[in-house]
């Protein structure tokens, strides 16, 4: 693992106050316990079968369905804490911005882990499992831009028994509320909250990208990738069985849980500041 804090420590100092991106996956929150979607993991519950599920098609069709599977992953989410990763993302943050550098973090995930951690900017391309929001676009609470706050909503009478008349009902037109996710079938442009021109514009101004814990099967890695090859910037991606899979050749993969491999990062940047000349001299 040295090597690898070695590798992605310079090209960090070497950044200088250029614009880091990181772009997250489900693998950052593995170590939290909660199950991939794609991975290998045995839990991984994102099987090609379940992809079915997180569709507005299956929404549309069997509401309760959706709602009993989205209730049992959220549960799942809530009890989660921020791993060592997390933490050490709020730290590479902190560091980069005081070198007067841009930090921008872009997660695929759903948790809340990251905001939980501390860090401060951040776009959920896909959504967050802290909202929901209502069914019928156009509605005040619903897409393009409303949501609502999922803890507020009363889900008792539908844990108690999951009917189609006990489902979560949106306060402003009565229509089904549904998760502030994005589903499989649908675009990033569906809701404001996804920040998806944002992203964009991230992915094309970055001077250094890094992949934490993704499998490079969404859009929105695809859109990162391909700036960074464009561009010809440092690109890395941190993922224990990520040298199987690498999606491009250029790719630096470093082959580590992010729950070890950050925090020593974080500690290598730290204790190796590049002092001033003049305040370096013991004489
Ligand atoms: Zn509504």
């Amino acid at each position: 693992m040295k090597e690898q804090i070695q590798t992605l420590g310079t090209a960090l100092e070497n950044l200088g106050p250029g614009s880091l991106a990181v772009v997250t996956g489900a693998g950052i929150s593995q170590a939290s316990g909660i199950p991939t979607f794609r991975g290998t993991d045995p839990e991984a519950i994102w099987r090609q079968s379940d992809v079915a599920l997180a569709t507005f098609e299956y929404f549309r069709r069997d509401p309760v369905g959706q709602w009993q599977w989205y209730l049992q992953r959220f549960e799942a989410v809530a009890a989660a804490k921020p791993n060592p990763a997390h933490t050490a993302l709020v730290q590479l943050e902190n560091w980069h911005t005081l070198r007067g550098g841009t930090f921008n973090l872009v997660t695929q995930n759903i948790d809340t882990l990251h905001e939980a951690a501390g860090t401060r900017s951040m776009i959920k391309i896909h959504g967050t499992s802290d909202r929901v929001r209502c069914s019928q676009v156009g509605c005040s609470r619903g897409s393009p831009g409303g949501s609502l706050v999922a803890a507020e909503v009363r889900f008792d009478d539908f844990i108690a028994a999951p009917t189609e008349q006990n489902l979560p009902r949106c306060p402003e037109c009565g229509s089904i509320l549904r998760a502030h996710v994005l589903f499989f079938d649908e675009y990033y442009g569906e809701h404001q909250d996804y920040r998806f021109a944002e992203a964009e514009e991230i992915a094309q101004s970055a001077d250094l990208m890094i992949f934490i814990g993704t499998s490079f099967s969404v859009g929105i890695t695809d859109i990162f990738l391909r700036a960074g090859i464009l561009k010809r910037i440092p690109v890395f991606s941190i993922d224990p069985g990520g040298e199987r899979s690498s999606p491009w050749p250029d790719l630096t993969v470093l082959p580590s849980a992010a729950e070890e491999l950050l925090p020593e990062i974080c500690r290598h940047l730290e204790t190796h500041q590049s002092p001033s000349p003049t305040a370096d001299s013991p004489h």
